[in-house]
């Protein structure tokens, strides 16, 4: 009963993220529609920049100080004046009294290391850290010829390369950094919806699982161009995300329901899935950054951090199962379809 209650909270949940997603970021904010913001930026980038916006006038460089970081992140003059004009429209709006202002979608956040939103950097290097310490654990764990043991392989090097994406975008938020993390965040979404599948067809044949393996490729190809053309549309990718992601936890929960007696460590996914859709929740949240750092997208990659574990343990426990079953009955009959 606690169970399905559990699962029933966790869709109810994609689905609030669901109606969400229509009020996702816009490119202009009430920061940056101020005049004062406008005015702002215009005097800082005629007083201090180069004509191109690019060079920081010799008289202003030891005002800006920029260090090594800022540097190699690549923030430029026009950069410095955006950002110092921020700080000043969130300081004249607290004099007001009036709601901290958001600037092209995101609250103002303090630059570390010259890193934009240092906290989401970081917890995406943990996430990182924790795929990659996980995968050697599943290495050392499970036997090469077990059932499945490329999968795991798959599912953590796209997770790898998409908290890479994800620490770049949060580093320095450029036109193609955030469409490679978004790019890359589906293709962690897409692979773990195909690695339930192709956990239910293992025993089919290679046909089969060849042509979906191709039909996910392929449809993988075509988001990405889709995504790399035109004007990015916020609301159109969440929705894609979430239908995957509940099409993925579906599939899983009714693997849970049909395995329940023959297979107790169906509790490590479940757990998994029902935890990732609370931590999901943290998406709903929208609040000025905690001394300008920790907002709730960051606090939801660090939420994710110690889930991590939960889905390896049970890819290393499913697979030395399924090897323990594959020695057992000798053969591998690819009409035998139980999952
Ligand atoms: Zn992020």
């Amino acid at each position: 009963m606690f169970r399905i209650n559990l699962e029933k909270s966790a869709i109810c949940l994609l689905l609030l993220l669901l109606l969400k997603s229509e009020s996702l970021p816009a490119t202009a904010s009430n920061g940056d529609r101020t005049q004062f913001y406008h005015n702002c930026r215009q005097n800082c980038e005629r007083t201090n920049c180069s004509a191109d916006g690019l060079e920081i006038q010799e008289q202003a460089i030891s005002f800006y100080g920029q260090t090594i970081f800022d540097r190699i992140f690549g923030w430029n003059c026009a950069d410095e004046c955006s950002y110092g004009c921020m700080w000043r429209t969130v300081f004249a709006f607290m004099e007001r009294g009036w709601p901290i202002p958001q600037f092209y979608g995101k609250w103002p956040f303090l630059r570390l290391f010259g890193m934009q939103e240092p906290a989401s950097v970081i917890f995406s290097i943990a996430n990182f850290v924790m795929h990659f310490r996980m995968l050697r654990k599943f290495r050392e764990s499970v036997r090469s010829d077990s059932p499945c043991y490329m999968l795991g392989h798959i599912f953590g090097l796209v997770c790898l390369n998409g908290w890479i994406w994800s620490a770049i975008f949060h580093t320095r938020d450029f036109p193609i950094t955030e469409l490679l993390d978004y790019a890359f965040a589906y293709s962690i979404v897409l692979c773990s919806f195909y690695c339930m599948l192709m956990r239910m067809l293992h025993r089919y044949s290679l046909f089969l699982r060849g042509v979906i393996t191709l039909a996910c490729v392929s449809y993988y190809i075509n988001y990405f161009a889709y995504l790399s053309t035109g004007k990015f549309n916020y609301s159109f990718n969440m929705k894609v995300n979430i239908a995957t992601g509940v099409l993925n936890a579906v599939g899983w929960f009714v693997w849970c329901q049909r395995v329940r007696y023959r297979r107790p460590y169906y509790k490590r996914i479940l757990r998994f899935y029902v935890l990732f859709a609370l931590a999901m929740s943290l998406e709903l949240l929208d609040f000025p950054p905690i001394l300008w750092i920790l907002d709730a997208h960051s606090l939801w990659h660090l939420a994710t951090v110690p889930l991590v574990p939960l889905y390896y343990d049970f890819l290393i426990e499913d697979c030395q199962t399924l090897l323990k079953e594959k020695e057992m009955t000798g053969s591998y009959s690819y009409f035998n379809k139980d999952i």
